[in-house]
C-alpha cells in the first residue's frame, strides 16, 4: 500500500481516461434510470447505486473513500457536522433503554450531546476519567452498555488518550471503542492500528484546515464482531423491517455497522454533507500531510518558549517532555501531536483579558485547528456561564487559555505572544 502522503493525494478517486483529474462536484439532488426494475432493485439494496443525494452522492462518497482509506477503515460517510458524526456513531447501535461510557474529558458539545440530549432520548450514559484505571472503566460497565468512547487528543485540554487500555476494556465487555480523532486527524494517529473500531471527524478542523466548511465523518474498521454479541446489536444482527426483512451482518458482512448508518440513518435522519462541502474537505485533505506536520512543529516551538517565559504558570502540550501525557505521546503520536495547546497565565483574570486584548496576529475565536492561529479563553468565553468550581467539575481550569497554531511563521507567532505578554503587565 501507498505511504499515507501519497494516499491524502490519491486514495478513493482513481479517474479512467478522459475523466475529471479533480474530484468533480456532481451537484445534483437525483440520480436516472431506464426501468422501474432498476430503481426498485436499489430501494431493496439488491444493486448499490445513487438516487437521491440525502443517502449518497458521488462527491460525497469519493471523499468518505479517501478519508476511510486513511484510516484503514472498510468505509466511511460524511455527515453535514462532527456533532452529526457523534451522534450517528451512538444511534447506530443503541437504542432508548441501552447505555454508554464516555471519558469526561470530551469536547463540551459531544458532552452536552451524551449527557442531556440523548439522556432525554434515553440512553444513559457514565463519564469516565480519561485517566481512569482499567478496573474503574469495568466498574462503569452495565449489561445494557454498548459502546465506549474517548479522544485522541480531547478537546480543549489536550490530553492523549490510552486507546488500547480503552480498546482492551471495551473489547472484554463486548463493546466497541469510538474514538473521535479529530485532533490527532489519521497522518499523526490511526485509532484502528490501536484496536478501536469506530472512528469520527469533525472534518471542520484540520481535514479542511482553512476555516471554510462544517463537516464530519463516521469510520468503520469492520474489524468489530457484531455477530459474536449478537443480542447485545439486534439494529445490526436481526431483520430491519424498513429494508423487507434484511439483516445488516448477514448481506453486508464487515461493512455491515457502515451501510445501516448510510442507509438507515442518513435515510431517516438526513445529516447530510453537501457535495460542495465535501469539495472542499478534499482540498483539504490533499494537503493534510503537510500542514499537520508544520502545525505540530511550529506548536512545539511555542510550547517551548511558553514554558519558559516568567509570566507563564503552566502550559500543556504533551509534545512536551515534561508534559503529563508524553509517554502516551510518543506512543501513539510520534509524529507529533497537532497545534493545539493549553496555558495559563500567573496574572490572574484582568491579566489574562488584557494579554487577549493586546494580540495583534492571534484573533479570538470559537474555531481551532486551521490556518490561522487563534486563542480561546473558555472561562470569558464559551463556558462563561460557570463558575470556577463548576469549571473544575468540567475539566476546564479558570485560568486555561486554549491556543491553536496556525501556520504563519512561528517566530511572528512568538513575537506576537510576546508584545502581548509585555503590553499585559
Ligand atoms: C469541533 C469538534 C467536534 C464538533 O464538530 P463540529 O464540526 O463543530 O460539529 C467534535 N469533536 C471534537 C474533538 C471537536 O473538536
Amino acid at each position: 500500500m501507498a505511504k499515507i502522503d501519497t494516499r491524502c493525494v490519491h486514495a478513493g478517486y482513481h479517474p479512467g481516461r478522459g475523466e475529471s483529474r479533480q474530484i468533480p462536484i456532481v451537484q445534483s439532488t437525483t440520480f436516472k434510470y431506464e426501468t422501474s426494475d432498476q430503481m426498485g432493485r436499489l430501494f431493496d439494496l439488491e444493486d448499490s447505486g445513487y438516487f437521491y443525494t440525502r443517502l449518497q452522492n458521488p462527491t460525497s462518497d469519493a471523499v468518505a473513500a479517501r478519508i476511510a482509506d486513511l484510516e484503514g477503515g472498510v468505509g466511511a460517510v460524511l455527515t453535514s457536522s462532527g456533532q452529526a458524526a457523534n451522534m450517528f456513531a451512538v444511534l447506530n447501535i443503541c437504542r432508548a433503554g441501552d447505555h454508554i461510557v464516555s471519558a469526561n474529558n470530551i469536547y463540551g458539545g459531544t458532552f452536552n450531546l451524551f449527557g442531556v440530549t440523548l439522556k432525554s432520548l434515553g440512553i444513559d450514559v457514565t463519564f469516565v476519567s480519561h485517566e481512569a484505571t482499567e478496573a474503574e472503566l469495568d466498574a462503569a460497565f452495565r449489561p445494557e452498555t454498548k459502546l465506549l468512547f474517548g479522544e485522541t487528543i480531547s478537546n480543549p485540554g489536550v490530553e492523549v488518550l490510552d486507546i488500547e487500555l480503552f480498546a482492551k476494556v471495551a473489547h472484554r465487555h463486548g463493546v466497541p471503542l469510538v474514538v473521535d480523532n479529530t485532533f490527532a486527524t489519521p497522518v499523526l494517529c490511526r485509532p484502528f492500528e490501536w484496536g478501536a473500531d469506530i472512528v469520527t471527524h469533525s472534518t471542520t478542523k484540520y481535514m479542511d484546515g482553512h476555516g471554510v466548511s462544517v463537516g464530519g465523518a463516521l469510520v468503520d474498521s469492520g474489524n468489530f464482531p457484531w455477530t459474536r454479541y449478537a443480542e447485545k446489536f439486534p439494529g445490526l444482527t436481526t431483520p430491519d423491517a424498513s429494508y423487507h426483512g434484511l439483516t445488516y451482518t448477514e448481506r453486508f458482512g464487515k461493512a455491515a455497522f457502515i451501510t445501516k448508518a448510510v442507509t438507515h440513518l442518513m435515510r431517516d435522519m438526513g445529516s447530510t454533507q453537501s457535495p460542495q462541502n465535501a469539495f472542499y474537505i478534499n482540498l483539504g485533505l490533499q494537503t493534510l500531510h503537510l500542514r499537520i506536520r508544520r502545525h505540530s512543529e511550529s506548536a512545539l516551538q511555542v510550547a517551548r518558549w511558553l514554558e519558559k517565559h516568567p509570566a507563564v504558570a503552566w502550559v500543556h502540550y504533551s509534545g512536551l517532555p515534561g508534559d503529563r501525557f508524553h509517554a502516551l505521546q510518543q506512543k501513539y503520536l510520534p509524529e507529533g501531536c497537532c497545534g493545539v495547546m493549553a496555558f495559563g497565565l500567573k496574572g490572574g483574570r484582568a491579566f489574562d483579558n488584557r494579554f487577549l486584548d493586546a494580540l495583534k496576529l492571534i484573533t479570538i475565536e470559537t474555531h481551532v485547528a486551521d490556518c490561522y492561529t487563534c486563542v480561546l479563553h473558555p472561562a470569558s468565553h464559551t463556558h462563561r456561564q460557570l463558575s470556577d468550581e463548576q469549571l473544575r467539575a468540567a475539566g476546564v481550569a479558570p485560568d486555561l487559555i486554549r491556543l491553536s497554531i496556525g501556520l504563519e511563521d512561528p517566530q511572528d507567532i512568538i513575537q506576537d505572544l510576546s508584545d502581548a505578554l509585555d503590553a499585559a503587565r
